[in-house]
């Protein structure tokens, strides 16, 4: 279920009743990491069948909304972890869990454990509690103090970059430009009282290649209201661009649009007969 094989190793071991009581991760993006530590949370969690992006059962929405009592994730404060938010972990799971299996936290940059906080992180690593499962997370586990992880079980876990700057190649500059146009430009198409977006887009992009940057980042918004009405982890700054409240067929069919314009674009097809095709049916699109 998750594209990295040492997490979907977790999740058979928890399926042969073998789980560890703390794992020790590295890995090249927090976000990613932790939108996926969710996921596994649910499925060692969940009361009903866990099924992909479960939305049935209380326990899943409470994980998705961070307001799981039984679900602690510690993070530095300022410069590194204190032992007073170890010692509030602690009090906090002395009690059985109420809608969870387990009691589980997650420390954030465990690196950031001064001696006195691993300390008293120690015991839950070392005499290890039924119920408690934890996750200590890293960018570098070799920095990590060492009784600490000696005592977890310990994985890489890397993503790939799904960087839009990477992929399109764009500077931070020439992105907040596109950003720009693409916003300005969706809400003179949903203005009724606008006709010609033409001029708008020719008199900043003249390249047929902007046009279909342009366009590419379009799609790729779209696709994250997409994700985001599945309930699936999404790029908020992509978000940010422009504002969809959209069902998922309405959105289906914008993307569609967008495809066909960049195909035609590829084609050779005449910029200005491309934007007016594509103003009149997003237009229709709109209803
Ligand atoms: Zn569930």
């Amino acid at each position: 279920m998750f594209s990295n094989k040492n997490l979907n190793e977790i999740v058979d071991k928890y399926r042969e009743g073998r789980l560890a009581h703390a794992y020790l991760i590295e890995t090249n993006n927090f976000s990613k990491l932790m939108e996926d530590l969710k996921e596994l949370i649910k499925v060692i969690n969940c009361p009903e069948d866990y099924q992909e992006y479960c939305q049935n059962c209380n326990l899943c929405n409470l994980i998705n909304k961070n307001n799981l009592p039984s679900l602690i994730t510690i993070e530095p404060d300022a410069t590194s972890i204190k032992k007073a938010q170890i010692e509030e972990l602690k009090r906090a799971f002395e009690t059985k869990p109420i809608y969870s299996k387990y009691n589980t936290y997650i420390i954030k940059n465990a690196e950031k454990l001064n001696g006195s906080s691993a300390n008293a992180m120690l015991k839950f690593v070392e005499e290890p509690t039924d119920g408690i499962i934890g996750f200590f997370i890293t960018d570098n586990k070799d920095v990590i103090i060492p009784t600490i992880k000696s005592r977890c079980q310990s994985l890489v876990v890397n993503y790939e970059s799904d960087n839009i700057l990477d992929k399109l190649n764009l500077t931070e500059e020439e992105l907040d430009n596109y950003k720009e146009l693409i916003k300005e430009y969706i809400a003179k198409i949903n203005s009724t009282t606008y006709i010609n977006n033409k001029t708008l887009i020719l008199s900043k992009i003249t390249e047929r290649s902007s046009l279909d940057k342009m366009f590419k980042i379009l799609f790729k918004i779209y696709y994250q209201y997409f994700l985001k009405n599945l309930n699936k982890p999404f790029n908020e700054e992509l978000t940010k661009i422009i504002e969809i409240q959209e069902n998922n067929q309405e959105i289906i069919t914008k993307m569609n649009i967008i495809t066909k314009f960049l195909q035609d674009l590829s084609y050779n097809v005449n910029m200005e007969l491309l934007l007016d095709k594509f103003v009149i049916e997003m237009r229709r699109a709109n209803g």
